[in-house]
């Protein structure tokens, strides 16, 4: 089973292409948004502490993330893994590695989603997802079916991050280009990068992953 890194800045696809690959190759995701989330909404300890800062659009500490991926890893067995919004800085990225060292894996690709800028405002913003089932929507390039219900399964419980809009969205992209950015350098070092352009629709970045992945 492959292990992949999708790599790229807030809106460029990341966790939709994620879920692709869940459905079409048995992936696992990984994604330390979603496991952040889940432990703020259901209000452990660490989820209060790191709400503010991740409703500000900051980065959590590398503690903590590594932490939430080290008690993935080690409790998963066999490989298969999408590291979705993970690693986001250097430290993460040293870390990841020497965990699957341990695991006995390897990484096999990491993917950069490339897209401009002005794209990302219009595809944040406009983004709501299933608190059910996780599928996500946008209000203009894919809105659900039926107004308020989610497509997959029904679910009337459609959200809005509350790190979406344009303030934190600022925040956000800094973030990446400060501390995410260096590692495209960081995997490229390590003849792991591939870049596809993320600015097509979902079926044609999907075709692009998967062009990259059957190559090898
Ligand atoms: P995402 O869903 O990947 O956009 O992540 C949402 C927020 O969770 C980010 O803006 C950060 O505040 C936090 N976060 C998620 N993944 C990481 C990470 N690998 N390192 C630091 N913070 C993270």
């Amino acid at each position: 089973m492959i292990n992949v890194i999708l790599l790229g800045p807030p809106g460029a696809g990341k966790g939709t292409q994620a879920r692709r690959l869940v459905e079409e190759r048995g992936l696992v995701q990984l994604s330390t948004g979603d496991m952040l989330r889940e432990a703020k909404s259901s209000g452990t300890e660490m989820g209060r502490r790191v709400a503010e800062v991740m409703d500000r659009g900051e980065l959590v500490t590398d503690e903590i993330v590594i932490g939430l991926i080290a008690e993935k890893l080690e409790g998963a067995t066999g490989g298969g893994f999408i590291f979705d919004g993970f690693p986001r800085t250097l430290a993460q990225a040293d870390a990841l590695s020497e965990l699957l060292v341990m695991l006995g894996q390897s990484l096999d690709a990491v993917i950069e989603m490339r897209v401009d800028d002005a794209a990302l405002v219009a595809r944040i913003t406009g983004r709501f997802t299933c608190g059910n089932c996780g599928e996500v929507y946008h209000d203009q390039t894919k809105p659900t079916k039926a107004e308020g219900v989610c497509d997959v399964c029904g679910s009337s419980d459609l959200r809005r991050r509350p790190d979406d809009t344009e303030e934190a969205l600022r925040t956000r992209m800094l973030a990446y280009y400060r501390d995410t950015s260096p590692l495209i350098g960081y995997y490229y070092a390590h003849k792991k990068l591939r870049v596809v352009d993320g600015l097509g629709s979902i079926d044609a970045v999907a075709a692009d992953i998967a062009k990259v992945l059957d190559k090898g």
